[in-house]
């Protein structure tokens, strides 16, 4: 790697994120800035004119995807992208979405103060919609830029008071011109906090992300037979509920087994008819397994299929088992992950290799671009929560970790 000794500001970083974090600040210290409201235009607004003082040109897709460029030495290239998001959660933090959109700001400045030409342009991204709390699903903006989802079918998606999406869009004024992705990115970087607690146990400032987890959704339905919780022998119940929380605890136990790596959760259970003094006949039931390595997970999915055919069976239940979606593994793309190790290595930060173990643009992106992603610790791994909180100097190393990485992807040899 060339060294560079081009060094960003840690302290113009966190005092942008401080003053981002105003716009729809919480009396708790968080941040509620839910997308698409006029606390997210406001967010923009202010985006577009710190990346413009910073000589960038702004433009907006159609998703409201906003892009900010600084031109390179040879402009044909495929811009080398970092970014993230800065909608959040209703109770959400001043880190999530916002650190990584913050530090391809501080990557902008440092080029313009200090006048450095790239060979490839460098352009920030802000994704529309990260969060999935006010329109679902989560990381719209860039699925649709990735080509997963549909435009049309995206902006047709309500919230929960019936607006749409694309009017919702149209009323802050970022429903763009530009046509949504179709077009090549050179590689793509995103910075953001590592909302986990794994950095902050083994005192590591950078976590080289190496990809994301793959998942699998399940609905269980259980059928019994509801009868006289007084009358009916021990021997002769069909008690869905009973079969329910065997599988809850087999669902665990299949987690508990793939430790470290595995996720296994029961989120939502139903259970009918909610009588008190009526064995319960029916009980509705979510699963959701977690997995970097997909042969695990199938597994897991395996597992999950025998042994609660096994439950149903000595209950006397009809099982009904529905895998509702299935998001496949994403390993991230070795030079890019390479970069940001050579990066922390070059800098003498501490860091380790981590999986990704929740949802973030740049596993989308990662279907259209070489990906990589740079994880910094924060307080007791808590976010999206309004406590979210992490350090200067590691949000100063990451950032500069990114600038580092993304340099040397843009001077490369074309
Ligand atoms: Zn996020």
């Amino acid at each position: 790697m060339k060294p560079t000794n081009l060094t960003i500001n840690g302290a113009r970083l966190w005092d942008s994120l401080m003053e981002l974090a105003k716009i729809g600040a919480t009396a708790k210290g968080g941040v509620c800035r839910l997308t698409l409201t006029d606390l997210d235009k406001e967010a923009r607004d202010l985006f577009a004119s710190w990346c413009k003082a910073a000589g960038a040109t702004v433009t907006v897709d159609r998703m409201g995807n906003m892009f900010a460029r600084r031109e390179g030495r040879d402009p044909k290239r495929p811009p080398i992208m970092t970014g993230s998001h800065i909608d959040t959660q209703p109770t959400g933090g001043k880190f999530d979405g916002a650190y990584g959109v913050m530090a391809g700001l501080e990557v902008l400045r440092t080029l313009h103060e200090t006048g450095i030409e790239t060979e490839a342009p460098i352009e920030v991204a802000v994704w529309t919609n990260e969060e999935g709390a006010r329109f679902a699903p989560a990381m719209m903006g860039s699925a649709v830029f990735a080509g997963i989802f549909e435009e049309n079918e995206i902006k047709a998606k309500t919230d929960r008071d019936g607006i749409a999406f694309g009017d919702a869009l149209a009323k802050i004024g970022y429903d763009g011109p530009m046509p949504c992705g179709g077009r090549k990115v050179g590689a793509f970087f995103e910075c953001h906090i590592e909302q986990g607690p794994i950095l902050e146990a083994d005192r590591k400032a950078i976590g080289v992300v190496t990809g994301g987890q793959a998942q699998r959704w399940y609905e269980i339905n259980l059928t019994g037979q509801e009868t006289h919780a007084g009358t009916t022998p021990m021997e002769r119940r069909h008690d869905a509920l009973l079969g329910a929380a065997r599988i809850i605890d087999t669902v665990n136990r299949i987690g508990v087994a793939r430790m470290p790596y595995a996720r296994a959760t029961c989120g939502v259970i139903e259970a009918k008819p909610q009588s008190r003094n009526t064995v319960p006949g029916r009980v509705f039931l979510t699963v959701e397994f977690r997995h970097p390595d997909e042969a695990i997970l199938k597994l897991m999915d395996e597992a999950l299929r025998a042994e609660a055919a096994r439950i149903a069976g000595e209950i006397g239940l009809a099982l009904d088992i529905q895998e509702i979606w299935h998001f496949p593994a994403t390993p991230f793309d070795a030079a890019c992950i390479g970069a940001v190790r050579d990066a922390a290595r070059t800098r003498g930060y501490a860091h380790r290799d981590i999986i990704s173990g929740a949802g973030h643009d740049a596993l989308y992106m990662a279907r259209v671009a070489p990906t990589a992603m740079i994880f910094v610790p924060c307080a007791d791994g808590i976010s999206h929560n309004e406590i979210e909180a992490a350090k200067p100097d590691d949000l100063a190393a990451g950032c500069q970790v990114l600038l580092d990485a993304m340099l040397r992807r843009a001077n490369a040899p074309a």
